[in-house]
């Protein structure tokens, strides 16, 4: 019976969730989903140095909030845990007793200052452990180590021949042995290393794709030894390409925002991320559609899809994608997002909400850029009289204060203020007055918003305005004009 697939995402808690962790685990659950597989979360916190106090909790908020949900991890449990590897540390110094006992790793004793000193050396040739403690007897090294010793545990690489697997996206890949450096297993504090925490995890969680980005590329023949000398099954192995932005240099904070948090914090939907993220390597066969939501991802998802070619993160892109996710989004859950947004801005006074998010919808490109774009309506800005020139509309301050002045005594009468009563009275009064159109709304709009352009038009602003607010800036432009 063939395995079932099963994929993992082993963040190490080290700061924030970047792109490239979020994409890793957007593939890992994609090719355990699509294929009907499980997918887990193990959090390797080995490295005590570069942790980082709540990224765990990081980790899983957004997991969450992107719909990444594991059947296996610290949270849920499962049949291999434990899911974080400082509760694992039993196991990794069992399996380096095997590996020492059978020859593929030995005791290291050589102090942290002689391996600066030989760093620094340059008549050093091979970049790397000059594997001195490699040919100690290893009953004299059992009994240093018994004596208590500090040392490290290495990873004896073979000398000779060379090494080939083969990658999903890169392919076959062949290096030669004598270029692998005995790295460190167990460092000299009993706590494992990546390097050698990944493959014992793998194996025992029953990992049968590791999905993780390029950069663990030139590890892997190492890790390939590793399996081989446990005479464990080497897993599918899935290397994902790097990440950079358009000048086609890796992705950084000069780019823009690189972490999923920072990214909703600009105003991008979650959503509109992942659809983003999951282009970021690989692309549907035959299909040129590229708003996929994540349960149909799922379905089409497949690890042949996945391109070896650098993925450009484009922020362009990803503000059009945001636009169609906006566009897309139920009209109520839309109408709290800026609820939420405008109540604030708009402190205690009234204003129409049902309005102010039609208007929005087909022109916000992300939500942060909300409260600058109803700043006109929050606040009352200062009128200029240039603000009333549309030379198309053929309107002027003079003009606009002749016709705001016929507007005036109209809309205080009205009762009912909707967008059918608006209408049909600023119709009403084109008409009486022989004015077009563009000429009676460009003055009131201008009257309302103080602004030359804006989302929507006057009625829509004298509606979100409200009866009091819409008459009283009308009064005040009015009043300007004057002087
Ligand atoms: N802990 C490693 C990282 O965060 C995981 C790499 C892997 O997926 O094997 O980069």
């Amino acid at each position: 019976m063939a395995k079932i697939t099963k994929t993992r995402f082993a963040p190490s808690p080290t700061g924030i969730m970047h792109i490239g962790n979020l994409r890793s685990a957007l593939y890992e659950y994609l090719i355990a989903r699509s294929e009907g597989g499980k997918f887990l979360l193990r959090i390797e916190d080995t490295d005590r140095e570069r942790y980082v106090e709540g990224a765990v909790e990081a980790i899983y908020r957004t997991l969450d909030v992107c719909g990444l949900h594991h059947d296996e991890g610290p949270d849920i449990g499962g049949p291999n845990g434990p899911y974080v590897q400082s509760e694992r540390l039993h196991l990794y110094s069992e399996y380096a007793d095997q590996l020492v006992a059978s020859g593929h790793a030995y005791p290291c004793f050589c102090s942290v200052e002689r391996l600066a000193d030989m760093r620094e050396d340059e008549e050093t040739e091979f970049i790397g452990y000059d594997r001195r403690c490699r040919d100690i007897d290893p009953a004299i090294a059992a009994h240093r180590v018994a004596a208590g010793e500090p040392h490290v545990i290495r990873q004896r690489m073979p000398l000779d021949g060379e090494t080939t697997f083969s990658d999903e996206v890169y392919g076959v890949i062949t290096v030669m042995n004598q270029e692998l450096e005995d790295q460190i297993l167990i460092k000299s504090d009993g706590y494992p290393t990546y390097n050698f925490a990944n493959v014992i995890d793998d194996h025992l969680m029953e990992i049968t794709h590791v999905v993780r980005g390029s950069e663990y590329l030139s590890s892997t023949p190492k890790y390939c030894i590793l399996y081989d000398a446990f005479g464990w099954e080497i897993p599918t192995f899935v290397h994902l390409p790097l990440i950079v932005g358009e000048d086609g240099k890796k992705l950084s904070k000069r780019h823009g925002s690189t972490s999923f948090e920072e990214l909703v914090k600009d105003g991008y939907l979650p959503e509109a991320i992942i659809n983003m993220i999951a282009f970021l390597g690989w692309a549907p066969g035959g299909e040129t559609r590229e708003i996929f939501s994540l349960d149909e991802l799922e379905k089409i998802f497949s690890a042949k899809g996945i391109n070896k070619a650098p993925a450009v993160f484009a922020y362009d892109k990803l503000n059009w994608m945001n636009e169609q996710y906006i566009r897309r989004l139920p009209f109520e859950k839309w109408r709290a997002m800026v609820k939420e947004i405008a109540d604030p801005l708009f402190d205690e006074k009234k204003y129409d909400v049902d309005t102010l998010a039609h208007v929005l919808r087909e022109r916000v490109t992300k939500l942060s850029d909300i409260p600058e774009m109803i700043r006109f309506l929050t606040e009352r800005l200062p009128y200029e009289r240039e603000l009333f020139f549309n030379k198309r509309a053929k309107l002027d301050a003079d003009s606009a204060s002749v016709i705001l002045n016929e507007l005036r005594p109209k809309l205080e009468t009205v009762a009912v203020w909707d967008e059918t009563t608006l209408s049909a009275l600023l119709g009403q009064a084109c008409e009486e007055t022989g004015r077009k159109k563009g000429q009676v709304m460009g003055a009131l709009r201008v009257a309302l918003a103080a602004q030359r352009v804006t989302p929507g038009g006057a009625t829509e602003t004298a509606m979100i305005l409200g009866r009091e607010e819409a008459l009283a800036r009308l009064a005040a432009a009015i009043d300007y004009l004057k002087g």
